[in-house]
Formats: C-alpha cells, structure tokens, sequence
C-alpha cells in the first residue's frame, strides 16, 4: 500500500457494533489511525439499550455468554469493568400447544450483562482504544483512487484516504454501501453478501409501576417450538441495577413469522395483543401495563452465514468484513470474536505488530 509502511496505517470501520468496536480497540491499541463511523447515535449497535427514569432495558440483545476462553479473556481482562453483571434465575422453556406448562432447561450457563445495561460493552472497547467515534454519520458509498479507500456520508461529507476499510454492518446494509461504491473488491463481496438473508424481530417492553407475582427463581422463557408468537419473555428486574425495587419490566420479542406479518402495523395495535401472549404465559397481571416501548429489528439474526472464503474477496485490496453473519451462530460473543479476528487479519495483511493480545497469546 502506497506509503502505508512510513506513515502509519489508517483505517476506517464501518459499524460501531460489538464487532466494530473490538476491531477499533484491536487495532488502535497498537498505534493504528482508526476512524471508527456509525450511523446512529451511540455505539454497540444491536447490543442495545436504553433508559426510561431509572429504568435500564436491553431491547436487543439480551444477555451474552461467556463460555469461550478468548472472549472471557477479553470481556474479564482486557475491558473490565465492575458493572459486569451475572443475571439471576433461569430460562425455562414452553411449547406452543401448552404454553402454560414450562420445563427447565438441562446445562443452563451464565448470562451476563452491565448493571447500566449490555451497550456498556461496545463503549467498553471504544474507552479503552480512545478512538473518537464518528456517530450520526452512515457510510453511503466508498471510493477507491490510487489503492486509497474514501468514503462518502450523508449531506456531501467525506473521510478518507484509508489504507483499508473494514465493514461491519449487517449484510443487507453493507450491500447497500457496496452498490453504490466503485472500487476493486465492491462488486465480488456485493454478490456474495447478497446471498445473507436475515429475519426481522419486533421487541416490545413492557412496564409495570408494581412488581406482581411471578415463578421465583425464573428469569427467561423460551418457546421451544417456534410456534408461539412470543419467541422470549423475560423479566428486566432479574439483572442488577436495571429495574428500581417494586416495578417490572417484561421483555418480549416475537417471532420472526409473526413480526414479518406485521412489520408494518402501527405499533399502538400490537402492544396490547403482544401482551396478551406474555399474559397467557405470565399470568392476567401482564395486559395492565403501565408503559411501553418497543423496537423494530428489520436485520435481527442472519439466517445464513457468509463463507469465510466469499467473505476474504476483498483482502487484497483493502476491503475486510466482520460481524455476525460469519459466525456459525449469531450472537454477541461471535460479533465480537469476528471483529478481532478482521482486526487481526488486517494487521497481518499490513505486517502491523498486534502487541496486546498477541503478547498474552489469549486471542
Ligand atoms: C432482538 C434481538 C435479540 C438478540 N438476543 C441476543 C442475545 O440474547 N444474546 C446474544 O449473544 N445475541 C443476541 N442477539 C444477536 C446480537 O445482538 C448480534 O449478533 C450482535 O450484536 C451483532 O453485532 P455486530 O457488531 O455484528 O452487528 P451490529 O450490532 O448490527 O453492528 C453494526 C453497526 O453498523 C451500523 N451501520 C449499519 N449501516 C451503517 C452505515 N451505512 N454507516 C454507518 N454505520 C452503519 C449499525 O447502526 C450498527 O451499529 C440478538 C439480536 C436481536 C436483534
């Protein structure tokens, strides 16, 4: 790469999910100029949260896991923080045809969030690396001119030049960046990214001003079948510091099938049929709700995975993918893992030094 090697490295990611944001830290902690871009507000993308007073709710991912070595390394050691949470109580499961009669779940492991919600993640990484986010701001298109990425967002603004550009956001989306680009790579990695469907989830929260009778000891409940609308319930108050004492805050996300009927419903009509299904399960309690909120996921979970090799098309000139649609199965833990392995790949690529991790030999 033109003067790579004198200068210093500079590179752009796109998506400040967890993917993006452990990429950001991968790569700044050894000295790389990282420009890392988002479209929304804040970062951690569908490690999402938010507030209402003293409320704190995830509305989308809810929990992750800390089962594989590296990444508890990472989440422990690397970015540790005292608000890492352990959620209490456990997820039991039901079927369709008798939705009131729960199971437990044999091998049930830890689930993990932060007292002020599972988005402190994300700017766990962004902290640690001190690389400056450039949030409101979605990546229209790329440019290449003279083996220099430049990308264009919103209202004529451009960044650039970079050495490289590492995408991060949901296929659907990366292939409407990449539609719109010119550059060596674009047209092989649209093509392949186009093969990546995903399905769409509503999320609804529901808020109680009392916190009513429910199972003790029980903090999720899964359908196990995919038949019925409500795909999880869960009680918000189960993880530490998220819901002040005598107030609930019940989690449900639909099913695919079910959101994909009604993506484009007014929300107002939803609610109330929303917790009806959460009542069945719950108890009556669930459809006086005091307040509620919902989200809409238009990219939810990849249903399909990006092979590694389509996904390697544009390595050679400077293009890199991560996220979950190249982990086996979607999930926090594997956006997260996707986002080191880019970051150190690229640094292979560039022959940069990949010091902190490497010098442990944890990742
Ligand atoms: C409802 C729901 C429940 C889930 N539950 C769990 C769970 O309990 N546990 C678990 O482990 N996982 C769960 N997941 C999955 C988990 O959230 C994802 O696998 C993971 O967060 C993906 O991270 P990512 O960095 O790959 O992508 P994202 O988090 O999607 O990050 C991509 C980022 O790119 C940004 N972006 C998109 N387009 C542009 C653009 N043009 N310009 C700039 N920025 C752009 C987006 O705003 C986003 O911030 C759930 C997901 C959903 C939706």
């Amino acid at each position: 790469m033109k003067g790579a090697e004198t200068r210093g490295l500079r590179i752009a990611i796109v998506g400040a999910g967890v993917a993006g944001c452990a990429a950001a830290w991968y790569l700044n902690s050894d000295g790389v100029d990282v420009t890392l871009i988002e479209k929304s507000r804040g970062v951690s993308g569908r490690a999402a949260t938010r507030g209402r007073g003293e409320v704190r709710f995830d509305h989308g991912a809810n929990f992750f896991k800390l089962n594989d070595r590296a990444i508890r390394y990472v989440v422990q050691q690397v970015v540790p923080s005292k608000d890492l949470v352990q959620i209490e109580g456990e997820i039991v499961s039901f079927s369709a045809a008798a939705p009131t009669r729960t199971s437990k779940r044999d091998g049930q492991q830890a689930l993990w969030t932060y007292r002020d919600g599972i988005s402190r993640l994300g700017k766990l990484f962004v902290n640690h690396a001190n690389v400056e986010v450039q949030t409101r701001s979605r990546v229209q298109s790329l440019r290449s001119r003279d083996n220099e990425w430049y990308l264009s967002i919103e209202a004529g603004v451009q960044f650039g030049p970079f050495d490289c550009v590492l995408l991060t956001p949901p296929a659907p989306q990366t292939v409407e960046i990449l539609s719109a680009s010119t550059g060596p790579g674009c047209t092989d990695l649209m093509d392949a990214l186009r093969r990546v469907d995903y399905s769409s989830q509503f999320a609804f929260i529901l808020g109680y001003e009392r916190a009513w009778r429910l199972p003790e000891g029980v903090y999720g409940w899964i359908n196990s079948d995919t038949d019925y609308p409500s795909a999880w319930l869960s009680r918000e108050e189960a993880k530490p510091g998220h819901v002040p004492e005598g107030q609930r805050v019940v989690i449900c996300q639909m099913q695919p099938w079910w959101t994909k009927q009604h993506f484009h419903d007014p929300v107002d009509s939803l609610v109330p049929e929303a917790a009806a299904y959460a009542a069945r399960i719950l108890g009556n309690e669930a459809n006086s709700f005091d307040w509620y909120d919902h989200q809409r996921w238009r990219y939810a979970r990849p249903q399909s995975r990006l092979s590694l090799m389509d996904a390697r098309r544009g390595e050679a000139h400077g293009l890199f993918l991560a996220g979950d649609f190249l982990a086996e199965q979607a999930g926090v833990p594997e956006a997260l893992h996707q986002g080191l392995e880019a970051a150190r790949r690229i640094g292979r690529r560039f022959g940069i030094e990949t010091a902190q991790l490497l010098s442990t030999g944890s990742v």
